[in-house]
Parts: C-alpha cells; structure tokens; sequence
C-alpha cells in the first residue's frame, strides 16, 4: 500500500494547477500556495500585457481532458487562456487545495525527511512540515531588472523605463517616443500594440536576427508542419544509439535540404533580408523554446515604417536620447525592457542550490523534474516547451508515481546522475540551442520527452494506432488522455 502524504504544491499556474490534480488524484494531501492574489500565473490579468495570445495553438496549450472552448480562436488571447484555467480548477475542484495570497519564503530541510515551509500568508508567516514538495513556479516569476548608464538621467528628463511586464495598458505609450528593448516575443508583441495604439514612433531593438515562426508558413498553420515526429526526427537528439547515428548520417543531406527549404519560404514570406534579419545560425541548430512566434503585425508595420528595427542593445542613455551599440540614437520618452525573467529557486536554500545549478546556469535535472542530491522534491513545468500545459501534466503523473515510488522504471540515484551527466555533455557540446533557460526546455523533442516519461510510467499505450497519424501529426491532447490512462492505477491510502 502507498502510503498517503503531505505534498506542498508552490504555485497556481498552468503547473500548480496540474500538479495539484496529479497528486490530489492518487489520494495525497495537497497544500498548493499561491503568492498572487489569483490562479493563473503568467496569464493572471494583471500580469499580462494588452493583446496577448499564445503562441502555441489552443489544442496543442490544454489539459488531456479538457479541451479549449470551440468559440475560442485558434491563438487564444490572454483572459481566455486566463478563463480557461478557471475552467479548470472549477473542473476539478482545484481551489479548495490552494490557499492565494500565500508566499513560500523558504524550504528546509527536516532531519527525517520532508521539508519545512516558511510561509507567509497575507503578512502572517508561519511553518509547515510536509512530505513531498511539487516546485510549480515557472520560469517567468522574478523580473529580469537591468540598466544602462545613464537611465537616471532619463527619467529625470521626463522618461520612463519599465519592464515588459508592467506594460499593460497601451494608453501608457499614446503619443510618445517608444523603444523596445528585447528579441523575443513580448518585445514585439508590445512594439506592434504601442504601433498600433497611437505611439507617436515605435523602435524595435535586439541583439541578433533570430529565426521566428508566423502563425502561417507558406499558407499551412505552422502546427501541421513543425510539430510532427518526422520533423522532431531530424533534429540531433541525446542518446542515439551507434545504428541511430548511422542512419542520421545517411539521411544528412535530406534533412539538409528540408531545412534549407524551410528556411527561403521563411525568408521570402517575412522578407527577412530586406529588414536585416536573416539569422546567421542555421535553423536546425536554433529551434528550441526561445523561437519566438511572429507576432500578426510586426511585418506589417516594419513595412509601413511604424515600427523601426535596429540590431544591437543599448550603449547608454544621454538625457532623452538613447544611444546604442551600433551608434544609431534614438529620441525616446519609454524605454520598455522586455529582456525577461530570472530563472532560479529562490526560496530553495544555498547549499541545495548549488546540487540544483551547474556553473554555467545548467540545471542538473533527470526527466526535467528531479535531482539524486534534492530528495523529496520535484519540478513540474520546467520542463517547458510549445506545449507546456500538457508538458506540464505528463510531468506531474510522472513525479507522483515517481514520489510513490510506482515508476515502472523507477530510477536508481546512480541512474539519474548517468543519465543528467549524459544530458549535460548533449546540450553543452551537440545542442547548444538546448542550454537556453538552464538547459530546462523539452522542445523541439516533445514526442521523445513523453516517449520516455510514458516509459517510465508504464503506459501500455504509447502511440496512436494510426501509424501516419503519429507521423505526421502534432501531439494529440485526448490521445495523451487515453495513454495515460494505461498506465497502472494505484491509490495512496
Ligand atoms: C506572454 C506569454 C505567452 C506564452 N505563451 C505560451 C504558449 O503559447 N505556449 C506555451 O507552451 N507556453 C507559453 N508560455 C510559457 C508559459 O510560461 C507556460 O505555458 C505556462 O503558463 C507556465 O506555467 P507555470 O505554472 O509553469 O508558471 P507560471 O505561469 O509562471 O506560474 C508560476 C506561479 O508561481 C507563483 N509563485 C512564484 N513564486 C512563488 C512563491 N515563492 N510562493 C508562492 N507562489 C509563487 C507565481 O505567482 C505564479 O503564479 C508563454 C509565456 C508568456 C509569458
């Protein structure tokens, strides 16, 4: 009999919400907390910007067993996403798990085993021992806060700076001289909104051309192209057995050839060369979670001249001018820093976080959730990817049969050390690209990432019957469903 216990869920976003059903399920005691005064996470409404929609379509972003409503676009914008997760904590019965407003100020390890939660609730702090902890608190949660010489000038000229977080209302831009500082998808997501919301001139600056994804790639939304096994196949994946290497070596030049064929129709369709924005960096080599989608518009107003892009960063601000790497200057009145988030485990004492974190920033994680050195703990959702939502629900039934020790693989330490060392030396010397956000990204390999966690759970389902079907489509969320639910069933008790 599993024994039944007390598990800390840290977070009410998409992976609070989905760990919290994971562990409530099997019978465990949940105690989920959540800082902000909402579930959500990054798409609670006070936290995101005006038009906002995802970049995943909206059946490759929802849970195994509930779909996104049929009124929904295809790219649902924020407040759905944000209605939708409430959907299904109602679903659920999610909320009676959570307390809101309830901050985890620190861990600690108990002498026999577990951990004790510093808790701050609404100003009242107190401690709480549980068994298990589920880190739900994503990659977005701490702004990334930099400067440049020269910004206190700025404001004191009459300029603002602020994070692309706290851009939430395009009235703050009407009228003024705006500078967006980033390349990923927020940046130009908030440069088309300000260009588009009576911003009297809209620059649009990053460090180097990276390739971006539009919603339509030569005319077929871009989820029947990009998401399929067949593509993910020809993408350099860890573990190749000697025979696996053999094959990718005979089928280079195709894979060479589809890639570079990608490549023009995304330079001809988006005129990347007439703006300046061919990537140097081969397109195979980049694709992880940091390719950006193109955000609708941004083309559009690179062409009418409402949005102007210039590579580089900031040098320094010079009163309300901001002069940049490349010697461009620019009058500005809003400098809006869409330059991201800091990853990291605050809350999780020194001693562990350096058993969490290699030096270069990588994490030491096996499946993406957990470490040999963190016992009684876990991640879920930092294995991220275009498709995080059911990235996040595969990884919490993973990590609470992994708790319960009801893996049908269930890994020895020495496997999981072999095995995230194995991972390491893959992202630092075959796959660069994988080292973004502290290597934690399960793209563009999702099916071989849920391959492994279906493995290791026991599902007797694995793929769907129709072998072209599983080909050459994108992951199926009721069919994650279905194999999921072949795995053995077990209650704790
Ligand atoms: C604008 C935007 C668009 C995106 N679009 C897509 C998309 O289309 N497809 C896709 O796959 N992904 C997308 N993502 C990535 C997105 O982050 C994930 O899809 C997902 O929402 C992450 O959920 P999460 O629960 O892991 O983290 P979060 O949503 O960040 O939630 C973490 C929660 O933890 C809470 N928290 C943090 N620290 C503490 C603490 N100490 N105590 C208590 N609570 C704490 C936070 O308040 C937060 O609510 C997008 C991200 C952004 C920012």
């Amino acid at each position: 009999m599993v024994k039944r216990k007390t598990v800390a869920v840290i977070g009410g976003g998409v992976s609070g919400l989905a760990a919290a059903k994971a562990f409530d399920e099997r019978g465990h005691r949940v105690l989920g907390f959540e800082r902000s005064h909402d579930f959500g996470g990054v798409w609670e409404l006070s936290r995101s910007y005006p038009d906002v929609q995802t970049q995943s379509p909206k059946d490759l972003y929802c849970f195994t067993d509930h779909p996104m409503p049929d009124d929904y676009p295809e790219w649902p914008k924020g407040p759905q996403v944000h209605a939708y997760l409430h959907s299904y904590a109602a679903k659920h019965n999610l909320a009676r798990l959570f307390k809101l407003n309830t901050n985890i100020k620190s861990m600690d390890r108990r002498a026999g085993g577990g951990w004790t939660l510093t808790i701050d609730e609404a100003g009242q702090v107190y401690t709480q021992d549980v068994d298990f902890v589920a880190v739900c608190t994503g990659q977005f949660s701490d702004k990334n806060i930099i400067s440049h010489p020269g910004q206190d000038g700025f404001v004191k000229a009459g300029g603002e700076v602020m994070h692309s977080s706290e851009y939430t209302d395009a009235s703050m831009v009407e009228g003024k001289r705006v500078v967006v500082l980033g390349g990923s998808k927020s940046a130009t997501d908030i440069a088309v909104n300000a260009a588009n919301n009576g911003a009297r001139s809209v620059h649009w600056v990053y460090l180097e051309p990276v390739w971006r994804i539009p919603y339509f790639v030569g005319g077929i939304n871009f989820k029947r192209l990009l998401y399929m096994r067949a593509q993910e196949q020809q993408f350099n994946t860890w573990g190749k057995s000697p025979l696996q290497r053999v094959v990718a070596a005979v089928l280079k030049p195709l894979v060479w050839a589809n890639f570079r064929g990608l490549e023009t129709l995304l330079k001809t369709q988006l005129g990347l060369k007439k703006y300046g924005m061919v990537p140097k960096i081969p397109i195979e080599k980049d694709v992880s979670c940091s390719v950006p989608i193109v955000t609708p518009g941004l083309f559009e107003g690179l062409k009418a001249g409402k949005i102007k892009n210039i590579e580089g960063t900031y040098d320094r601000y010079d009163g309300k001018t901001i002069h940049m790497t490349g010697g461009e200057k620019v009058e500005a009145d809003v400098s809006i820093l869409a330059v991201g988030w800091k990853l990291g485990v605050p809350y999780l004492p020194d001693e562990y976080q350096q058993k969490l974190v290699e030096s270069d920033g990588q994490y030491r994680v096996y499946r993406i959730s957990v470490n040999p050195d963190l016992p009684d703990m876990g991640f879920v959702g930092f294995n991220s990817s275009f498709c995080t939502v059911l990235s996040a629900e595969m990884i919490a039934n993973w990590l609470v049969r992994y708790m319960d020790g009801q893996l049908e693989r269930q890994p020895s330490e020495a496997e999981m050390t072999e095995n995230i060392e194995m991972m390491l030396d893959w992202k630092r010397n075959e796959r660069p690209a994988a080292q973004i956000y502290g290597g934690l990204c399960s793209a563009p390999f999702h099916f071989k990432h849920f391959d492994e966690l279906l493995a290791d759970m026991g599902a007797t389902k694995r793929k769907r019957s129709n072998p072209l079907a599983e080909q050459f489509s994108y992951p199926n969320f009721a069919a994650y469903g279905e194999f999921l639910a072949s795995t053995p069933q077990y209650q704790a008790g």
